[in-house]
């Protein structure tokens, strides 16, 4: 039982006892109260309210993983993924299936070099938090297939777009044997336009087994490539380890 599952009964059985006593007050207290808690379950993945949400790792290490979301994009992820070998740094790379299918080179490169490539949806549609379950799953299972067919290897992890979830997206990920992934920091890296304040964002929410998210697509390649450099300084200089996220979530 989810914990939006324990919601909808608390919810129904206080909604029972304010029509049952005729305390209309209470009965739209209750709904705004569970509206609310609602949408911020959509909002905030580590709310975890429609399923299990994995935003840190179990790793009680100073270990932190970084992920990078919205690529394959030619623009940024090859100077990137130079860099991180340069750094000796393996990732995860959250890919938008379609990207995968056109740059299947791209892709095959990344896994190649020892990051992980998982599913972030075939479209990156934004209405994709409003898709039925079946369409739901034609989305994975397209994402799935676009990155096997590039790399070989099925992915094993899912983040939802933006990461917005609802019951019907945990469904299709665990029908699809997906396990879905948030992050516990980040600094909003494709809105703020200065590297360093989007670093010590992250550095504010850093803590053992911390996933951090970035993004490749959709970033201009010099702003992403001087975060990385300053976020690596940052870690290091704080003891923290750069594992792969596979690594962090045993
Ligand atoms: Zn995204």
């Amino acid at each position: 039982m989810t914990r939006f599952h324990m919601h909808v009964i608390v919810v129904a059985l206080v909604g029972a006892l304010a029509i049952f006593c005729g305390n209309y007050a209470l009965l739209i207290g209750a709904l705004i109260v569970s509206f609310a808690i609602v949408s911020l379950g959509v909002v905030w993945p580590r709310l975890s309210l429609f399923g299990p949400f994995i935003c840190r790792g179990t790793n009680s290490r100073r270990c932190v993983a970084l992920t990078f979301d919205d690529g394959p994009d030619v623009r940024s992820t090859p100077a990137l993924l130079d860099l991180l070998h340069e750094a000796r740094v393996e990732a995860a790379f959250f890919a938008i299936g379609k990207r995968v299918a056109a740059e299947r080179e791209l892709a095959a490169r990344i896994v190649r070099e020892g990051h992980l490539l998982e599913n972030h949806s075939f479209a990156h549609s934004n209405a994709t938090n409003f898709f039925t379950i079946p369409r739901l799953k034609v989305e994975l299972t397209q994402a799935q297939e676009a990155i096997q067919l590039a790399t070989g290897i099925a992915p094993k992890l899912f983040r939802p777009p933006m990461g917005l979830s609802n019951p019907n997206v945990f469904h299709a990920a665990r029908a699809l044997g997906l396990k879905v992934v948030g992050w516990t920091a980040r600094g909003f890296d494709t809105q703020v336009k200065d590297p360093e304040r989007v670093v010590k964002r992250i550095v504010r929410q850093l803590q053992p087994g911390a996933i951090i998210l970035l993004h490749d697509g959709n970033i201009p390649a010099e702003r992403l490539l001087v975060t990385v450099k300053l976020l690596l300084a940052k870690l290091h200089e704080r003891g923290y380890e750069v594992v792969r996220l596979d690594k962090i979530l045993k």
